[in-house]
């Protein structure tokens, strides 16, 4: 009898209208697809599409659709499964969103997984495949990560240079008011280092210089230094090419795992910057930042090749007009190679959503708006028009082609002396060029994403709007 068809679709919503796939693609896939397909037992055949890439096919023979997707994509993910329901085939939900807000899931597909794919996954192919499909699936909290398939990395598109990605834990230890994490904490779990490096060697069917990077999609790689660093010690026995890492600020104290982090042949790594003010951190909780400590700890980094990619977060609690006025200077001073800049989302269930729900201040509940580059609440010290200023004045100044130069020319400074002479010429040849990919990748987030916005709430061009007042289109006014 012939195979049904499983189509896993981890959905992407860009908003910023009709080319939208011409700018949505990052280097590496989410994780949550190829882990899912690993998941998958060999009773059906799958297919798997990253909307971040290519657009979805409702002519797909799938019999079965199985829709990955972030909290803002909820709108489109029912959407999404309206169609395909229209056209038969059965829809199922999952992911984090799914895993908080069953409730508000549930009704739109014909099954919705809540929890952990790891623990239940297997049982509702086999329920889909023979017709027995329950509405909805509660996975079991998973007490170990022990003998988690591979990724698919077969499966994931060629667009993506980075296909090589996984997870080594899962969670943190910290508690920022605005982490989507703390919504329904779970304790920090872990991996076996051998199923990790498993991971990493498990690319056999990708061509070799896709197979020689991999990115860590960690929350945090540092919730645990020691483990981290048992980690960093065998994936650098892979010789890889370049790898990527998320972790939180506070392990650029330790000398040990950032050297650890360079034998690894790390080129980049992700940290939750998000202010420069120490106010603003404090608003969310995020104590394991010190401003005072960026710019001597991200020069740790650089020396080794290693290049910092920092969230930045406006329209904080604490934000002022002054500390927007003070930005692009604070950040040439503490000097990232790339910023990840987004306006403060206030994600239901966090604690910061509590605070400015309490204080009526959120003045746009589509949750489709969730997504970084919407301002969706009031802020409390600056105008809005403030916080689209500093983030158009912030994109302009730091990703001009003069400051982008200067980022290279500073990183490739900070390596010399640091490494024999042929190992740091090709960490500063990899180092620069991720540099240069991400800061045109941002930039033309920003220009192409939220530029936009200025017009759709202020009804005018960004250089035409006065600083003391303006009006979003959404029939409300704010001074
Ligand atoms: S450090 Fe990052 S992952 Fe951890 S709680 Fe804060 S925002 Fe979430």
């Amino acid at each position: 009898m012939k195979k049904q068809k499983l189509l896993i679709i981890v959905l992407f919503q860009n908003l910023a209208g009709e080319n939208r796939f011409d700018f949505a693609k990052s280097p590496a896939p989410p994780l949550s697809g190829a882990l899912l397909a690993g998941l998958t037992p060999p009773i059906v055949d799958i297919e798997l599409l990253h909307e971040m890439v290519r657009p979805i096919d409702y002519n797909t023979d799938a019999d079965i659709v199985a829709l990955s997707f972030m909290d803002y994509c909820f709108e489109h993910a029912k959407e999404v499964s309206r169609k395909f329901r229209e056209l038969g085939k059965t829809v199922i939900a999952g992911g984090r969103y799914a895993t908080n807000f069953p409730d508000k899931v549930i009704p739109y597909f014909n099954s919705t997984v809540i929890g952990e794919a790891e623990g239940i996954w297997e049982k509702v192919v086999y329920d889909a495949v023979s017709g027995r499909l329950e509405k909805s699936y509660k996975a079991p909290v998973l007490k170990s990560l022990a003998g988690i398939p591979a990724p698919r990395y077969d499966l994931i598109e060629s667009d993506f240079a980075m296909p090589v990605v996984t997870e080594a834990t899962r969670g943190c230890p910290f508690t920022c008011s605005y982490c989507q994490l703390n919504i329904t904490p779970m304790p920090y779990r872990k991996r076996p280092v051998a199923d990790v490096i498993n991971d990493l060697k498990s690319a056999s069917s990708l061509p070799f210089h896709k197979r020689k990077f991999a990115m860590l999609l960690d929350n945090n790689l540092g919730g645990d230094r020691k483990y981290a660093k048992e980690l960093l010690k065998e994936i650098a026995k892979l010789k890889l090419w370049g790898l990527g890492v998320q972790f939180s600020f506070d392990c650029l104290q330790d000398d040990e795992f950032v050297d650890l982090l360079a034998e690894a042949n790390c080129r980049m790594a992700f940290i939750g910057m998000e202010s420069i003010s120490e106010q603003s951190l404090a608003s969310v909780h995020k104590k394991q930042n010190k401003v005072e400590e960026y710019k001597e700890l991200f020069m740790k980094l650089k020396k080794r090749g290693i290049l910092v990619f920092a969230g930045l977060m406006l329209a904080l609690d604490e934000d002022t007009k002054e500390y927007y006025d003070s930005l692009i200077d604070k950040l040439e001073d503490v000097d990232p190679a790339a910023i990840l800049t987004s306006l403060s989302i206030p994600i239901p269930g966090t604690a910061f959503h509590k605070t400015v729900s309490e204080e009526g201040r959120i003045v746009d509940d589509e949750l489709s708006h969730y997504e970084g580059d919407h301002l969706v609440i009031i802020p409390k010290k600056v105008t809005p028009k403030e916080v689209f200023d500093a983030y158009r004045n912030v994109n302009e100044s730091f990703y001009s082609v003069k400051n982008t130069l200067r980022r290279v020319y500073r990183l490739v400074k900070a390596q010399l002396g640091y490494d024999n002479v042929i190992r740091r010429t090709i960490n500063i040849m990899v180092s620069s060029l991720i540099l240069i990919k991400l800061s045109v990748f941002q930039k033309d987030h920003a220009v192409k994403k939220v530029y936009p916005l200025y017009k759709e709430y202020f009804g005018k061009e960004p250089k035409e709007v006065k600083a003391d007042r303006f009006e979003f289109s959404h029939s409300f006014t704010i001074f």
